[in-house]
């Protein structure tokens, strides 16, 4: 990292980044975004369930907890071959980093993982970047997923601290940030963001953003997901997110941590081409690909592969280097 890589931001900061007229904002990051980025650079990530539904929390976005009586249908862990043949079908399809998510609260040690580790192992040999999102992690776990060739962990704070106990009763936030720091001791490249659309006032929105952005060392990666409200679970009636309130988050999140990834996440499948565009202005630069993330709707490949024509945007490499910054900010 260099010195132009702040970890001492201020909410106050934060916030006036956030706020100030929205062109500003969007040049500015684009700015940002050419001194560390190819701006023409985006990552396709593809997203697969692994294991799905039937989770002991209570995350009030997800349809996947087993409390809310949703549509997603209880499936137990896949076989390590049916997942190799869907890595092999997404870097097929243009994906260079494949992420395995189980719906569980915390990693345990038994077959299960064993499995995933195999997954990890299988995966890790087809060139792609493999990530990971189980759910709370020991230092343990998180070395033997390394060992077994783990490139990245997501583990989505979601919210600020002060709204994470309206979202989610089962853990509590310092668990996610102990997850966290695990992943970083094990030198796994850390993959962390949120949702907003949940309820949260513009101050967590900020909040959030500060807490990633004063971590000793940012986020290789931060998601940035608008909530998809799914019926049956206590956010259903939720009002649709203004791409403007995407905007300023991811903006807001390439400012200040400038060399992460930037994912334009969750909420993608009901943006138009022209407002992905502006997120991409604005210092998104990577985007899960595939009709599904973990459960909900998704563009499919071919309207991405559409996309990425109209807008001259490239598949960026698997494993490549962020460059550090040429300008001074
Ligand atoms: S977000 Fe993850 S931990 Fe929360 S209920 Fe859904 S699957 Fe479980």
């Amino acid at each position: 990292m260099n010195n132009l890589i702040r970890n001492n931001w201020t909410r106050e900061e934060i916030s006036e980044i956030y706020n100030q007229p929205v062109m500003d904002l969007i040049y500015q990051a684009a700015t940002v975004h050419r001194q560390y980025h190819d701006a023409q650079e985006v990552q396709v990530c593809t997203l697969l369930s692994v294991k799905t539904g039937g989770c002991p929390e209570d995350c009030a976005y997800c349809p996947q907890a087993a409390r809310y009586h949703t549509e997603v249908k209880v499936h137990k862990l896949m076989e390590v071959q049916e997942v190799m043949e869907k890595a092999l079908e997404a870097k097929e399809s243009g994906s260079t980093r494949f992420c395995m998510g189980a719906a569980w609260r915390e990693v345990r040690d038994n077959k299960d993982f064993d499995k995933v580790l195999d997954m990890v192992k299988g995966v890790s040999t087809m060139g792609m970047e493999v990530c990971c999102t189980l759910g709370m992690l020991s230092h343990e776990q998180a070395n033997k997923l390394k060992e077994a060739g783990l490139y990245a962990y997501n583990h989505n704070l979601d919210t600020s601290e002060e709204f994470y106990g309206d979202i989610i009763t089962t853990r509590n936030y310092s668990d996610r940030l102990d997850t966290l720091e695990n992943v970083r001791q094990a030198k796994i490249s850390v993959c962390s963001g949120g949702i907003i659309g949940m309820g949260e006032k513009e101050g967590d929105r900020i909040g959030m953003l500060h807490t990633l952005s004063t971590l000793p060392q940012h986020p290789e990666s931060v998601p940035v997901n608008a909530l998809v409200p799914v019926e049956g679970t206590p956010l259903e009636e939720q009002p649709k997110v203004s791409v403007w309130e995407m905007i300023r988050m991811i903006a807001t999140a390439r400012i200040i941590m400038p060399q992460a990834m930037v994912r334009l996440s969750a909420g993608r499948v009901r943006m138009t081409l022209e407002e992905q565009a502006l997120c991409f202005m604005a210092g998104a630069n990577s985007i899960f690909a595939g009709d599904k993330l973990l459960t909900t709707p998704n563009p499919g490949y071919v309207q991405d592969k559409e996309m990425f024509q109209v807008l001259n945007l490239k598949p960026r490499k698997a494993h490549k280097e962020v460059k550090e910054a040429v300008v001074a900010v």
